[in-house]
């Protein structure tokens, strides 16, 4: 049987080079014939499903990505980077001047802080997954703007879904506020509130942390995140 799914989607995948996006139905009946796989079966199969693919996908759209005005002051656009398999992942504010010459994230003075909050957690940087609430670097380093956050998020959503990590740490309070589902005012907020509470993002814990660009201002306040740290280490299984 797995041979002759094998071949059916080695037809299928012949006719989509030739440009055919979808065929009729009863053309997929025709080739399946009267053994009993279903169409859906067939479609499990596709690797375009695999978690590599849907990333590399996402990535495609990011790059091109022209949704929101930040699109026009970016010198290149921030996809996520690290571990597909990461069961941690790290979710900033957005790309630094660094980040946008480089167009990858945490590379910066901030991006070393975050790195040995990692190593001192006892992973290295490429076994956990670190991304951005928006993907473009917001002129004169300003907050992203609550219009230009909800624009980009259906991207983080689906980093989310693909990643499945079991922790995620919401660094500064634009990645938490978001991740709590964007209710009030961004203004209002103070990420030293935030903090010490953990919360669920589709059921997945959510720990809060000020943002290594504030601890590289407030190095008092280190001690904290390390706690925070903690709280998420206990929390991966
Ligand atoms: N600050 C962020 O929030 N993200 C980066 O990638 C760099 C700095
Ligand atoms: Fe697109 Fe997000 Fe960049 Fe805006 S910030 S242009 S929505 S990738």
């Amino acid at each position: 049987m797995g041979r002759e799914i094998d071949h059916i989607v080695e037809i299928l995948n012949f006719y989509k080079t030739l440009g055919f996006h979808e065929l009729p139905q009863n053309f997929i009946q025709s080739l399946v014939g009267q053994s009993c796989v279903s169409v859906s079966h067939l479609y499990h199969n596709d690797s375009s499903k695999n978690p590599e693919s849907l990333m590399e996908i996402l990535n495609k759209e990011i790059k091109q990505c022209k949704k929101c005005p930040l699109s026009n002051s970016r010198k290149n656009p921030v996809c996520g980077e690290g571990n597909i398999n990461a069961k941690l992942m790290f979710v900033g504010e957005a790309p630094g001047v660094d980040e946008d010459l480089q167009g990858r994230p945490f590379v910066g003075e901030a991006g070393k802080l975050l790195t040995s909050l990692i190593e001192k957690m006892d992973f290295k940087r490429e076994d956990v997954y670190i991304t951005n609430t928006v993907k473009c670097h917001p002129p004169m380093n300003r907050d992203p703007f609550e219009s230009e956050i909800s624009t980009c998020f259906g991207y983080l959503k689906r980093e989310i879904e693909i990643i499945s990590p079991q922790v995620i740490i919401s660094l500064g309070k634009v990645a938490t506020y978001t991740l709590m589902g964007m209710n009030g005012k961004l203004k209002d907020l103070h990420i030293s509130k935030l903090r010490g509470k953990v919360f669920f993002y589709n059921q997945i814990p959510v720990v809060p942390t000020f943002h290594p660009a504030y601890l590289l201002r407030n190095k008092k306040d280190k001690w904290l995140t390390w706690e925070d740290a903690q709280e998420a280490l206990r929390r991966l299984r």
